[in-house]
């Protein structure tokens, strides 16, 4: 197995948060207060949706959702949800707003986060599809990541199809993640990107048994989700600026979800955590947060210049302890 690093220099903080992000923060936090106030609604309660069982477990929140850690695998997850449907349907709501809000302006911030994925396709490719890859089915990507499907075209290596397949608001009473089993079915693919999507499920083992039985033998998916391993939620916990509770159902930890993937029935080809705002975020946090003092932490990002930040999330990015995962699984 790989476990790649992935050098970028670090991001302008000004430029990837500010006013856009905390509109979307402000929507999702209402969407959550919208759902939990509805009568009527059936709520799923869980485990640790990596272990699959009841175990140990700290409290990682306790407002307006409960959250839990697992004390075996590190994985972090809402103790119960609402039904795949009606996440689908709020987002669906929610995505003509998000892309118009993130309008043209949004291309240039986010053209090297989509360089970045199409990177790894571009060097993934050869090493674990001996023919190399003809055609990728993208999941809901292109739903709330402004100008992706046009960038991927664009940018993409020649010979190499996407297919779009976008968020669908679902139909009470379909299987969750119906529309991927059609689009499996009927596209044929040989690989799938599952970007930013896993968090926001809320049965990550559904999506991936869907994935399993519509994937062909030796078919690839490239996964991308958020890292409980990170440390901004070592550090922050429930704080961390990127915890919006309605978007990160789950945050898996690598072993959590490596546990899962294998036994769901895949391989896991390559993990990395290409994450690149780890220390950005929490140097701003504590130098907006002055009274805050962590041991060691604390003092070190109010402290840090520009090239002890890119050294600790260079660290952060070997060790697998960056606030973004990403792997490569294959169907066995
Ligand atoms: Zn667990």
């Amino acid at each position: 197995m790989l476990t790649p690093v992935f050098l970028d220099n670090l991001p302008d903080i000004g430029a990837i948060t500010g006013r856009r992000g905390e509109l979307h923060r402000l929507q999702r936090n209402k969407a959550l207060a919208d759902l939990l106030l509805e009568e009527g609604l059936t709520w799923q309660e869980r485990v640790c949706p990596a272990c699959g069982t009841p175990g140990p477990a700290s409290n990682f929140t306790r407002s307006p959702l409960p959250f839990r850690r697992c004390s075996t695998c590190n994985t972090i997850h809402a103790t119960r949800v609402p039904p795949q449907h009606r996440l689908d349907g709020l987002r669906h709501n929610e995505a003509a707003d998000l892309l118009a809000r993130d309008g043209t302006a949004a291309m240039a911030l986010r053209e090297a986060e989509y360089v970045s994925i199409l990177n790894w396709l571009r060097l993934s490719a050869p090493r674990y599809a001996s023919r190399g890859l003809s055609h990728v089915l993208d999941y809901r990507f292109a739903s709330h990541a402004a100008h992706w499907s046009e960038t991927a075209d664009r940018l993409g290596d020649d010979g190499l199809r996407w297919t779009h397949l976008p968020l669908d608001p679902g139909t009470p009473g379909d299987p969750p993640f119906a529309d991927l089993a059609r689009a499996l079915d009927s596209e044929r693919p040989e690989a799938v990107l599952v970007q930013s999507e896993l968090d926001r499920c809320a049965d990550p083992q559904a999506l991936l048994a869907v994935l399993r039985a519509g994937l062909p033998p030796g078919g690839l998916v490239f996964l991308s989700s958020s890292c409980a391993d990170g440390l901004e939620y070592e550090i922050l916990g429930a704080d961390s600026p990127s915890f919006v509770p309605l978007d990160r159902l789950t945050i898996f930890s690598v072993r959590g979800f490596s546990a899962l993937a294998r036994r769901s029935g895949f391989d896991c080809l390559e993990i990395s955590t290409p994450g690149r705002l780890d220390t950005v975020l929490l140097q701003r946090y504590f130098t907006e947060m002055d009274g805050v003092e962590v041991p060691f932490w604390s003092g070190f990002f109010r402290n840090a210049n520009r090239d002890r930040l890119q050294d600790l999330q260079l660290l952060l990015q070997r060790s697998l302890r960056s606030g973004v995962m990403r792997f490569v699984l294959r169907v066995c």
